[in-house]
């Protein structure tokens, strides 16, 4: 589907049809369907563009009959919808939004980059729904990071590289739904006693998946309150981080839950080496005991003479 959110008109500079004053203090009717007709290009392949309206009324540039390959023209309405909704959740939370912003070497380009309100801090958000290796979105992921630039990656599919780069698993409303919903990735971390006081002192401590929608995801993303944390492997529990088969590398929680897990891990730690201790002093005890015991004839175990 030949679409876009984003437009270049010579005068106005960068249109962006997801913002009521197409983000340059003009309205979508002087655009949409003006006679004459508004010059307008892509900002990827500057091939002329028009605006257009879909049957749902979502709001959008579409490229011109005869346009060459382009890199926006070829992504999908779930694509374009996700991305509305990325830059939607952005504002929502009180930061700026931009949508298909370049890098300043032409090596990336984020989906949605949302800025903070001091106009520092930026963020890319990338719907990735086409399939991609891990060492690809590694490198991409460097490739922001190299401008200071963070990113996470929104998947709608659980692919091989999700939680193994800062990502999220989200799917879109259904019927009676008003939001998109968080489906994996974030975590928060519990512990709970155990009845057995002696086998489990610091009791059971686990990684557990925690449910929210995007938009409220998104606001703990932008204001710090999540951060993303590389889950271990094996962790205390004795197994890895894995749900419906997926194994998560990392993942996003809260500062404290980080906290929790070390102070959790940290007790189960000291546990283990009393209990190494105690079982240490036991077999100390044991062996000094045996040289007697093996010195001491058992009764019967002497062959008598005669
Ligand atoms: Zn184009
Ligand atoms: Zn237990």
């Amino acid at each position: 589907m030949t679409v876009g959110f984003t437009a270049q008109h010579g005068e106005r500079g960068r249109l962006d049809a997801t913002q009521p004053d197409l983000g340059c203090d003009w309205a979508w009717e002087g655009i949409h369907r003006a006679r004459p007709r508004v010059d307008m290009t892509c900002p990827e392949c500057a091939h002329p563009v028009h605006a257009k309206v879909s049957r749902h009324g979502l709001r959008f540039f579409a490229h011109d009959p005869g346009s060459p390959t382009c890199a926006l023209a070829g992504e999908s309405m779930e694509h374009h919808l996700l991305k509305l909704e990325l830059a939607t959740c952005i504002r929502a939370a009180g930061h700026h939004a931009e949508l298909e912003v370049r890098g300043p070497d032409g090596d990336w380009r984020a989906d949605v980059m949302a800025s903070g309100p001091d106009g520092r801090t930026r963020m890319a958000w990338e719907a990735q729904l086409s399939p991609i290796t891990a060492e690809e979105i590694g490198r991409r992921t460097a490739r922001f990071a190299k401008n200071g630039v963070r990113v996470c990656w929104v998947a709608t599919r659980l692919r091989p590289w999700v939680g193994a780069v800062p990502s999220v698993h989200v799917r879109p409303p259904a019927e009676d739904e008003a939001r998109w919903l968080v489906t994996g990735g974030l975590v928060r971390f519990e512990v709970e006693d155990c009845d057995d006081r002696y086998g489990c002192p610091a009791g059971h401590g686990a990684w557990r998946e925690a449910a929210t929608d995007l938009r409220s995801f998104v606001r703990w993303v932008l204001d710090g309150r999540v951060v993303p944390h590389r889950l271990p492997v094996i962790y205390s529990g004795g197994y890895s981080f894995d749900v419906e088969g997926h194994v998560w590398a990392g993942a996003w929680t809260a500062p404290q839950y980080v906290d929790a897990a070390a102070a959790f891990a940290e007790k189960e730690h000291r546990a283990r080496v009393r209990r190494e201790e105690s079982r240490a002093r036991w077999l100390e005890r044991k062996r000094r005991a045996e040289p007697q015991q093996a010195a001491a004839p058992r009764p019967g175990a002497v062959p008598r003479s005669g």
